[in-house]
C-alpha cells in the first residue's frame, strides 16, 4: 500500500491506496475540465487557470474541493480504496485584522489631527499593525518547519475567569502545545539577562517571553476547565522583522529571530516525543478555543466634533469626492466613482454603529438633499427597518 498525500493550500490529505487506485484519479483529473494542476510526483495539486473563468479564491477553493471529492467518490466506487483522510496541517483560525484595527483603519483618516486622541490612536494603530504583519511573516517559517499533524491558530484572544488573553500564533501538535509571542520590533534589541526586560531605544518594554508565560497559564486553565488532560505548554518569542539585531544571552534560545524557528521547533519535537491527544482530541480543543474567540473591538467614544464626513476619494485617498451628475468627482484628482458612498458607508459602521437613517446619511455622505441620499440607500440592497422617518437601514460590511 502506497500513501499518497494531496496538498491543497491550507489542508493536506493523506490517503492510502492503491497504485491503479491512483491512476485512476489522475486520469480523472485530467480530463475533467478542472482547474487543476499537479506534480505526479509529489502530488501537490494547485490552482491554474483561475482566471479563466475568473474565480474568487474562496470559489477555487471550493471548485478543489469538489473536485477532489467527486474523483474520490468515483475510486470509492472501485471498492479498491483504502481511504484514511485527515487533516494534517490546518489553520483553523486564520489571520484577520481584528474590528479594532479595521474601525482604526476607517476611523484615522478622518480624525482631525487636532483631535487630542489623535496622536495616541495614530501611535496605537502603527503598533497593532506592524504586529499584524509580523504575525502573517511568520507563515513562511511555519510553513518550511517540518510540522505535521497540526492545527494553527492565530491571534487567538478570550477571557477566562475575568482575564483575557490573546496568543498571537498557537501551534497545537499531538505532544505539546507552542505559544508563539511575536515582535515586528526593528533596529537593536537588547534583552537585559539581570533585570528580565527587553528595551529598545532606551525605552523599557515587558519581557515577551514572560508576556507567553502568562498566556501559557490562562491556556492550562482554560483546557482544564473544558476536562481535558494535561498537555506540556511551551512558549517562545520570534522576532520578525528583518532588520531587528537582537541581543541576548547566548544560553537564551527561547527567544529568536524567525529563521531560527524552524530549527528550534525541530528540536522541540525531539525533546517531546510522547503523544498525548489525538487527531480527534486535537480538532476538539481547535474547535474548542475557536468557539471561544472574541476578536478585540475599539473602544471609543471619539469625539464627533473631530470626525470628518464626507466620501473620501478611493483613487487617491487626499481628498473627499461631490456628488454630481449620479456619480462622485474628486475635488482632487476628478476621479469619478458611482460606487464611493458604500466604502464612507462602511467606515460609518464601524466607527458608530451599523444602522443609519436617511438624514444621517445624508450629513455624512455630504449629500446636498434627502432625495439622493434616498436613491443611494435605496440601491445599496441594506435592509430596512422602521417605516417613513424612523426608517434605518443596516449597513452591510
Ligand atoms: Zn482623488
Amino acid at each position: 500500500m502506497d500513501s499518497f498525500r494531496l496538498c491543497m493550500d491550507n489542508f493536506t490529505f493523506c490517503m492510502d491506496f492503491t497504485r491503479p487506485c491512483l491512476d485512476i484519479l489522475l486520469s480523472i483529473l485530467d480530463n475533467s475540465d478542472s482547474s487543476l494542476d499537479y506534480d505526479p510526483l509529489s502530488l501537490d495539486f494547485s490552482h491554474t487557470r483561475v482566471d479563466n473563468p475568473p474565480l474568487s479564491n474562496l470559489n477555487a477553493q471550493l471548485f478543489t474541493f469538489k473536485t477532489i471529492c467527486l474523483s474520490l467518490t468515483c475510486i470509492l466506487l472501485y471498492n479498491e480504496i483504502n481511504l484514511r483522510m485527515e487533516v494534517a496541517y490546518l489553520i483553523l483560525l486564520p489571520h484577520a485584522k481584528s474590528p479594532e484595527l479595521l474601525t482604526l483603519e476607517s476611523l484615522l483618516p478622518r480624525l482631525s489631527p487636532r483631535s487630542p486622541q489623535f496622536q495616541e490612536l495614530s501611535d496605537y494603530y502603527e503598533r497593532t499593525l506592524s504586529g499584524y504583519i509580523g504575525e502573517i511573516s511568520l507563515d513562511y517559517y511555519l510553513r518550511i518547519a517540518s510540522i505535521h499533524e497540526v492545527i494553527l491558530l492565530h491571534g487567538l484572544r478570550m477571557t477566562h475567569e475575568n482575564n483575557t488573553f490573546q496568543i498571537d500564533t498557537l501551534v497545537m501538535l499531538p505532544s505539546f502545545f507552542l505559544i508563539i509571542e511575536v515582535k515586528n520590533f526593528r533596529g537593536e534589541v537588547i534583552m537585559d539577562p539581570h533585570s528580565l526586560q527587553m528595551i529598545r531605544d532606551d525605552e523599557v518594554f515587558p519581557n515577551p517571553l514572560l508576556q507567553a508565560d502568562v498566556q501559557k497559564l490562562h491556556l492550562g486553565n482554560v483546557l482544564a476547565a473544558a476536562g481535558f488532560p494535561p498537555i506540556p505548554i511551551y512558549t517562545l518569542a520570534v522576532f520578525t522583522h528583518k532588520k531587528v539585531l537582537l541581543r541576548k544571552a547566548a544560553a537564551e534560545t527561547d527567544i529568536l529571530v524567525s529563521q531560527v524557528l524552524p530549527q528550534r521547533i525541530a528540536q522541540l519535537q525531539s525533546d517531546y516525543r510522547k503523544k498525548r491527544y489525538s487527531r480527534t482530541d486535537l480538532l476538539q480543543v481547535g474547535r474548542m478555543l475557536k468557539k471561544r474567540h472574541t476578536p478585540k473591538q475599539f473602544r471609543g467614544p471619539v469625539e464627533r466634533q473631530h470626525i470628518q464626513n464626507g466620501v473620501r476619494c478611493p483613487s487617491c485617498k487626499e481628498s473627499f469626492m461631490n456628488w454630481q451628475r449620479r456619480t462622485w468627482r474628486c475635488t482632487h484628482c476628478k476621479a469619478t466613482d458611482r460606487s464611493a458612498h458604500l466604502i464612507a458607508l462602511a467606515d460609518y459602521a464601524r466607527i458608530f454603529q451599523p444602522e443609519i437613517t436617511n438624514q444621517d446619511a445624508r450629513t455624512f455622505l455630504r449629500l446636498p438633499t434627502s432625495a439622493s441620499a434616498y436613491h443611494l440607500l435605496k440601491k445599496s440592497g441594506y435592509q430596512k427597518i422602521g417605516q417613513n422617518r424612523g426608517r434605518k437601514y443596516i449597513i452591510t460590511l
